[in-house]
């Protein structure tokens, strides 16, 4: 289907795309405004058009940073009503950043208990100050509240699946979106596509961007009796050692009326349900008596893919493969890598008026989300090495985290998403305490 961009213009927004052909564009490279940073052709009488596949946060924030730049967006979204399977722990900056509303929140976690293989404790949440916590929500709610206000802004919601994305022959010909909605197929050609999709992601198949490795994690959302749910007012708790996963941690995090209990791992992924029980048993006395209402189960990107921009396409969110290590966090850099991609197509298109490539995009998009979390991202991983490889790792971490020093860097970076500022001294300490941990554990010299 070798469609020219001109016959976008005419396209309702919903139609089939038209499958006859139109002449070549003409465009002449005249019209390229020479001082512009950008070297692609204005596009005359229309606006840019774009597809956002996945109505996560990803694909929410991209459709709303979209729609604020000028572009015409159209936000798909399979299951609207659903909830994806997740924690919804957040950090305490995504709140501002973001504009979420307070009354989204369920529970404002202030106390955190990491808890070893042989069950020694640590409060993890000494250093956080009297305004500080881990908001914790349900999925459902943040989703759809970040999904109405980019329609509210002006991004075009389609409730709708999207079967596949047909690439073009030619590099200024349209991409085309394939999708069912209604009980019915339907097609719409676009400019440029951000795939949003998660972790199966289509968009990705679509443009070979190739596979990455996934974690499996499974939660139980339990409801509690009232005077156990009291225990877990405003705490969370995190669980290590090879009962619970043999490369993850296990958590009971509190939702609005129940805790969700659940675990993740990469290697033993057949073994989940094992794990799971693990944790159950490990909890046992805080969580029995409680009523398991729902049970789901989701994969975790563990790296990036290989390429996250083809063409005028984009990966962004866990399609892109943007879930740290160790913490298992995604929610945040799945809205920030939204967001900063569409503010790329923005900048890139002047404000929906000119074509963009794939320079555009790499340059605009994936540099700047590279030079910014790349480091965050490898440090994590390695981490997540060291640490929760055994039990020995594992023992080693929890007597670390008991030291007020690593755990006011923590919660400095997790909740304000930017490296805490060291002390010399504090550091040097630190190396030193983390190597005697690891040599009272056996890692060191093994
Ligand atoms: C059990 C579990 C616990 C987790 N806990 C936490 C946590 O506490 N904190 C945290 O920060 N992260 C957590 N994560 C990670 C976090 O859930 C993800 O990183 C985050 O959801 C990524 O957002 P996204 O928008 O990229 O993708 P998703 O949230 O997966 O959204 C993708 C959207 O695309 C839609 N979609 C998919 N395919 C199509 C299609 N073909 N057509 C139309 N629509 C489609 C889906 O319905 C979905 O709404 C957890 C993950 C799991 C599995």
């Amino acid at each position: 289907m070798a469609l020219q961009f001109q016959c976008l213009q005419v396209f309702s927004p919903l139609s089939p795309v038209a499958t006859t052909r139109s002449p070549s564009s003409s465009r002449s490279p005249s019209l390229v405004i020479a001082s512009s940073k950008f070297h692609t052709a204005p596009l005359l009488g229309r606006k840019l058009r774009a597809a956002v596949i996945g109505g996560g946060p990803a694909g929410s924030s991209a459709a709303e940073a979209l729609a604020a730049g000028g572009v015409e967006t159209y936000l798909f979204e399979r299951s609207p009503s659903s909830a994806k399977p997740c924690g919804g722990a957040l950090p305490l900056c995504m709140l501002s950043e973001f504009d979420i509303p307070a009354h989204l929140i369920d529970r404002h976690v202030t106390r955190m208990k990491i808890i070893s293989p042989s069950n020694i404790a640590v409060d993890f949440g000494k250093t956080l100050k009297a305004h500080e916590f881990i908001p914790m929500l349900r999925r459902e709610v943040l989703d759809s509240f970040l999904r109405a206000r980019a329609q509210s802004i002006g991004a075009n919601i389609i409730h709708g699946l999207v079967l596949n994305l047909e690439v073009p022959a030619s590099s200024n010909a349209p991409y085309v979106v394939h999708y069912t909605t209604e009980n019915s197929m339907r097609s719409l050609a676009v400019d440029v596509v951000i795939g949003a999709d998660g972790a199966n992601s289509r968009v990705a198949k679509s443009i070979d961007a190739g596979g990455y490795t996934c974690a499996i994690a499974f939660q139980e959302r339990i409801k509690l009796p009232e005077e156990k749910m009291e225990y877990y007012e405003n705490l969370a708790e995190m669980y290590v050692g090879n009962d619970v996963s043999p490369d993850f941690y296990a958590w009971v995090f509190p939702k609005c009326d129940h805790v969700a209990v659940g675990t993740g791992t990469v290697c033993s992924k057949q073994d989940i349900k094992q794990y799971q029980s693990g944790i159950r048993e490990r909890a046992k006395s805080k969580i029995s008596g409680g009523k398991v209402i729902k049970v789901e189960a989701h994969p975790i990107p563990e790296h990036p893919r290989a390429r996250r921009v083809i063409g005028r396409v984009a990966l962004v969110g866990d399609a892109a493969g943007y879930v740290t290590k160790c913490s298992g966090e995604g929610i945040y850099f799945a809205a920030k890598s939204g967001r900063m991609c569409g503010e790329a197509v923005v900048r890139a298109s002047e404000g929906g008026e000119r074509m963009i490539g794939e320079r555009d995009l790499k340059r605009e998009y994936l540099r700047e989300w590279d030079a910014k979390y790349v480091g965050t991202f490898r440090f994590l991983d390695l981490l997540q090495r060291v640490f929760y490889g055994d039990n020995a790792g594992r023992e080693a971490l929890v007597e670390m985290c008991g030291n007020e020093y690593v755990q006011r860097m923590t919660f400095e970076s997790y909740l304000y998403k930017k490296l805490a500022e060291g002390n010399r001294v504090e550091d040097a300490k630190l190396m030193w305490n983390t190597i005697g941990s690891l040599i009272k554990c056996g890692i060191v010299g093994r």
